[in-house]
């Protein structure tokens, strides 16, 4: 089965310098399996036109691949249709909710939650929304081991908070923040809940139904598909409410010269020539996941996840962060005593394994932690133990190599 999955991606039959390519940084972008590479392909090749412009067949052909992919997401998170809207990535995403939804609806003496965890992506939209309109930014803390506490998320979501919006997996430690508790309080006090699933979607079934949350958001390229293709879900009465974020062509119902009424949704937040190459490769890679079952990826990817807990941990002067308890998906952060994350990272790069080191887009978490940086080795279901085997090996090299 492993060896059947791996055999699938074309970029990790790849060597380097003649050793086996050892992929660990998929929380930063996965590899694409072939069939999603051919799926774009196949639209350029057989079905390429602008999207909900041409009304040639050829056109129309272009706009059912699109409206066919929106579709394809749509089921994958239990959603209505109209409900999913396509943006670049999971910046934009969360840029959108913060300027369209944050600007009309946040003023002084309110308050935006986020957590310690937040990659800057759901930071730094909440931070300048807030500067524009005067309400406050807060933080949920985590401990030391990176767990959120039923005291912490009941003391700091308070009425005067007006929107939550949380990662859904901590992309430095991994862990899984509890979002049934998070909503559950939000709601009580009357908030909306933003759910930043850029690191949950390749791991995590996402049922919207179930999760609770208003608005959710992921990036297309960490779930197997190409870059450049990214998700917003959000619950339709709000995004009837949102003026839109990006005006142009594609978004409009009429225009005059002076003013303009907006297309309904989708397209209300769909500005601009779409990335449709991209929707179609998201569809097949969902297509893809789905063809694996969610729950045989959940297995395997905890099968590694354990095994490279442990492994890791009997390395001399290996230090991880966070906890393996509780509810853990694709990513472990570590140092080794001595030596700069950067420098770990390319050792191992010379035993072609690839982890990444630095802030991980999430300096307030590191600062927290007590750091400036750390590397972070991060999985999807084509990982194996013989890469956490890989690692393990490169990493007894480290303190040797740096005298
Ligand atoms: N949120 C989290 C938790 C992430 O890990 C990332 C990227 O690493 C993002 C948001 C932003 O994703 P993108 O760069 O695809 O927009």
């Amino acid at each position: 089965m492993t060896d059947e999955i791996v055999k699938q991606f074309p970029l990790l039959q790849r060597q380097q310098d003649g050793k086996r390519l050892v992929y660990l940084d998929s929380a930063a972008t996965t590899q694409r399996p072939q069939t999603v590479l051919d799926a774009v392909r196949d639209f350029y090749e057989q079905n390429n036109a602008n999207p909900h412009r041409g009304v040639y067949a050829l056109g129309e052909r272009a706009t059912a691949a699109y409206e066919d992919a929106r579709t394809e997401v749509a089921s994958f998170l239990n959603a209505p249709r109209e409900e999913v809207i396509f943006t670049r990535n999971a910046t934009e995403t969360l840029n959108l909710i913060a300027y369209s939804w944050g600007l009309q609806n946040l003023k002084a003496g309110d308050k935006v939650a986020v957590t310690i965890l937040e990659h800057h992506s759901n930071l730094i939209p909440w931070q300048q929304v807030c500067r524009a309109t005067g309400a406050q930014l807060i933080f949920l803390y985590t401990g030391p081991d990176g767990l959120l506490s039923d005291r912490e998320i009941e003391q700091k979501i308070t009425k005067e908070v007006k929107l939550v919006a949380f990662t859904h997996v901590s992309n430095v430690l991994g862990m899984v923040t509890p979002v049934e508790k998070i909503t559950a309080r939000a709601h009580e006090v009357g908030a909306l809940c933003v759910l930043d699933c850029a690191q949950s979607a390749p791991h995590l079934r996402l049922d919207v139904a179930k999760l609770g949350v208003d608005f959710l958001a992921f990036s297309g390229h960490k779930l197997y598909a190409p870059l450049g293709i990214g998700v917003l879900w959000g619950r339709k009465e709000l995004l009837e409410a949102m003026p839109p974020f990006l005006t142009g062509g594609d978004m409009i119902e009429s225009v005059r010269e002076q003013d303009a009424t907006w297309a309904p949704l989708p397209e209300k937040f769909e500005a601009g020539t779409q990335n449709a190459g991209g929707a179609v490769g998201l569809a097949a890679a969902i297509r893809w996941m789905q063809g694996i079952g969610f729950d045989t990826i959940a297995r395997r990817e905890q099968v590694v996840y354990r095994y490279a807990w442990q492994a890791l941990s009997h390395v001399p002067h290996v230090k991880l962060y966070g906890t393996p308890s509780g509810e853990h998906a694709g990513a472990i952060a570590f140092n080794v005593e001595g030596a700069h994350p950067h420098d770990v990272a390319s050792i191992l790069d010379a035993d072609a394994v690839c982890v990444r080191a630095g802030h991980h887009c999430a300096q307030p978490l590191l600062h927290h932690l007590g750091m400036t940086a750390c590397c972070r080795a991060s999985f999807a279901v084509y990982n194996t133990c013989a890469d956490v085997d890989a690692l393990v090996e490169s990493l007894q090299k480290v303190r040797k190599w740096l005298g």
